[in-house]
Order: C-alpha cells, then structure tokens, then sequence
C-alpha cells in the first residue's frame, strides 16, 4: 500500500522534506508550491539567503542545526554540483552588542559555544585578529551554499527519487488533500510554506510575521566569511558577508527588520550596507572603497519569522487528513533543513505506525 503525500511548499524546507520523505519507497510525493527554485519574489525566502551555517539555537534547541550539519558537510565534500563549499568563518563580538536588550540573542556570539564540538576547527582570535572595536572573536571552518544552484539541486534530487512537482496556489491547506498527481486522496499533508502560513487558509498562524533583510550580490571576492554581532547604525542593521560556490558571488548584508514587508531596497541602507563591508574587508575591493563594488544585484528577502520558535508538528483536522507542519524558520531555514525534515519523516511514520503500518520493514 502506498502512502499518498502532498507537501505543499519548494522552499528549502518542503524540497528537504521530500527528498527525506521520498528515501521510503512506500511514500508517493507530490510537491505543490505557487514559486519554484529559479523564481526571485518577494514571497519566497529561500534564494534570498546567504546562506551559511552560523548556528543561532542554544544548546538545548540545537538537535536540528547539530542534525543538518554532518549532510551539509557531506555535500560540500562529496557533491560539488550541489553547490555548497567550505568557507572560514570569523565572527566578531561586542560587549555593549551583547547587553543590548534589542541585539541578537543569537548563541553564535556566546563564549565557548556549544557548536565549537561541531563545527571544526574553532578557535578564539587573538586581539591582533580582530576587527577594530571588537573585544573578541573567534573562528571556524563552516559553509556556503550557492542558493541558486543549491535549490536547483534539491529539486533535482527530488525529481530523481519520483516526487512529482506541480505549481498550485492554495487558498486553504485542506485542499491539497484532492491535489496528489496519483488522483488518490492524500492521507498526510506537510504544510512548508513559510510566511504564507500566516495567510493560508487553515493555518493562519498571526505568530508569523516577516524579519526583511536586504542584502548586495557582488562579484568581488571576499576571504574568510565574516559576522559582527551588531554595527553603529541601529538596532535593525546588521553585517555580514559570505562568497557562494561555484561563481555565486559575494553576498554582503544586511538587516533584520521585523515586521517590515517592503518588498524594494532602500538605498540608504544599500549605502550603509557596503560603506560597512569595506571597512571590515578593505580587501574586498583592493583598498578602492564603495566605488569598486560590482554590483550583481540588491535584494530583500522575509525570513519567515515565528513569536514562538519553528512550527514542526502533527495536526489532524476534522475531516481526519493529518497536517505536518515545518514552517517557521527565521534566518536558519538552510542550517537546519535536513534536521527539521528529519523531524518530519519522523512525525509522519508515527501518524502510519499509530495506524497500524509497519514502517520498520518497509522497502527503501
Ligand atoms: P520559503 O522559501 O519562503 O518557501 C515557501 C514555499 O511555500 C514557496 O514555494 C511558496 O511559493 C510556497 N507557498 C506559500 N504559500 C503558498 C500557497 N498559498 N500556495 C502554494 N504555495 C505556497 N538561512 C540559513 O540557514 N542561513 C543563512 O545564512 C540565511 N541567510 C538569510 C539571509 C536572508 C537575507 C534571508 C531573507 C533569509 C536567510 N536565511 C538563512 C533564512 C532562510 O532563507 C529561510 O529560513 C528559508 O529559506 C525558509 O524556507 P521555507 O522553505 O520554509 O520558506
């Protein structure tokens, strides 16, 4: 008997879902989404990311960062064609950043983080390493994913494994149920929209709301990616930058901007943006300055951010289709999407065993 799933969503997060969920041969998959890998809109988070691997969970929350990390790796060493490579990485901290109540929480800036049994070779910096006005730092190897080519990938790796992929636009989850391309009723849903949780019908989850970053691709190159833990122009703007695999360019960043939808760059910002990373990396453009920055493109991206944290469990509705959710992922959709899809494979042989499947013996 085969067990008919519609995940609805090809983002980062429904096509890891698939491709998991497609590993047991008695899953039949489709993958409905309204944007596909190749698409750039606004309500699509996934290729506006860097995106790296920075760890932001504390220790107790870290299981699907520590989970993602082992197949990233694996990627990056075994896979070239899926676009993600090693990169350094030096994070830069503040104190006055780390008292700040509206600074970034994120476990990155901690002292002696958990993730530095993770991720290899980490190292505090020497005061001689680090950038001016930071009191400490440290350093690690992590990676960088090639957004573009990386999504791409993923879809590929679907469609090899026999997940079939359709565009659809629902107005209410429940209506996946009759849209499987086998024309037999799904028994499960996986809900991976991200933001459009909070509007999709069903869900309508108001703890949802977007956290805008606006980013510049350029064509520069960069050496070791680099993070601070806050910057002197406000509570909102960030900065970072990372250099993708494979000729994706530099990213440099950024903002994070909680409840802002505008979908276009702001200048100003863009200005900011580039004025920061060229006086934490002269390198970057030879010593030129701003001037010299060769612009691929400016972008804005909504992580989809939740009050609570990810959304990643099972819910059935009345008319008894189970709902899987994995939404919710703010800024570490990538750094963790093969721990929440995990998780997703998870709850869905647990809805087939509590309804008398046999899921341990089943062909791979
Ligand atoms: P999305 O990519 O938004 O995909 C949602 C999918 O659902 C789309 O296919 C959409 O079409 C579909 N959908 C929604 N509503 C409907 C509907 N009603 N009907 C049909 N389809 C629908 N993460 C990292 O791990 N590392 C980073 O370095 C990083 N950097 C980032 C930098 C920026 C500037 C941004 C914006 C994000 C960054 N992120 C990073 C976060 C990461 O991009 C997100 O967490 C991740 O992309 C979320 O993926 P998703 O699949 O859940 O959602």
């Amino acid at each position: 008997m085969s067990n008919v799933i519609v995940v609805v969503g090809a983002g980062v997060s429904g096509l890891t879902s698939a491709l998991l969920l497609s590993r047991s041969k008695r899953n039949t998959i489709t993958v409905l989404a309204k944007h596909m890998p190749g698409d750039y809109h606004i309500e699509y988070a996934s290729p506006w990311a860097g995106a790296n691997v920075l760890p932001m969970a504390d220790d107790e929350n870290s299981r699907y960062e520590r989970r993602t990390w082992p197949e990233l790796k694996r990627l990056a060493e075994q896979a070239p064609e899926a676009g993600i490579h090693f990169q350094r990485s030096r994070v830069f901290r503040r104190q006055k950043d780390l008292v700040n109540p509206a600074g970034l929480k994120d476990a990155l800036f901690d002292m002696g983080p958990w993730y530095q049994s993770l991720l290899p070779d980490f190292r505090e910096l020497g005061p001689d390493e680090l950038l001016p006005g930071h009191e400490s730092g440290c350093e690690f190897t992590s990676v960088c994913i090639n957004t573009a080519t990386y999504l791409q990938w993923l879809l590929g790796q679907c469609l090899k494994a026999g997940v079939v992929v359709k565009r659809a636009v629902l107005s209410d989850i429940a209506e996946a149920k009759v849209m499987s391309h086998t024309g037999s009723a799904a028994s499960i849903v996986v809900n991976a929209t991200g933001l459009g949780s909070l509007k999709l019908g069903g869900v309508r989850d108001t703890t949802m709301t977007p956290a805008r970053g606006q980013t510049v691709l350029v064509r520069n190159e960069c050496g070791p990616m680099l993070t601070t833990s806050g910057t002197d122009d406000g509570d909102l703007e960030t900065l970072y930058m990372m250099q993708r695999a494979g000729g994706g360019g530099t990213i440099i960043g950024g903002t994070f901007d909680l409840g802002n939808w505008d979908s276009d760059p702001d200048p100003n910002v863009a200005m900011r943006i580039m004025k920061r990373a060229v006086e934490a990396c002269p390198d970057l453009t030879g010593g030129k300055g701003t001037d010299a920055l060769s612009i691929v493109r400016h972008g804005v991206g909504l992580r989809p951010y939740r009050r609570d944290g990810v959304r990643l469990e099972a819910d059935k509705t009345s008319d008894g289709t189970w709902i899987v959710h994995n939404y919710g992922h703010a800024g570490w959709g990538y750094q963790a999407s093969y721990g929440c899809a995990e998780r997703v494979v998870e709850l869905v042989n647990q809805i087939r065993k509590d309804n008398g499947e046999d899921v341990v013996s089943e062909p791979k």
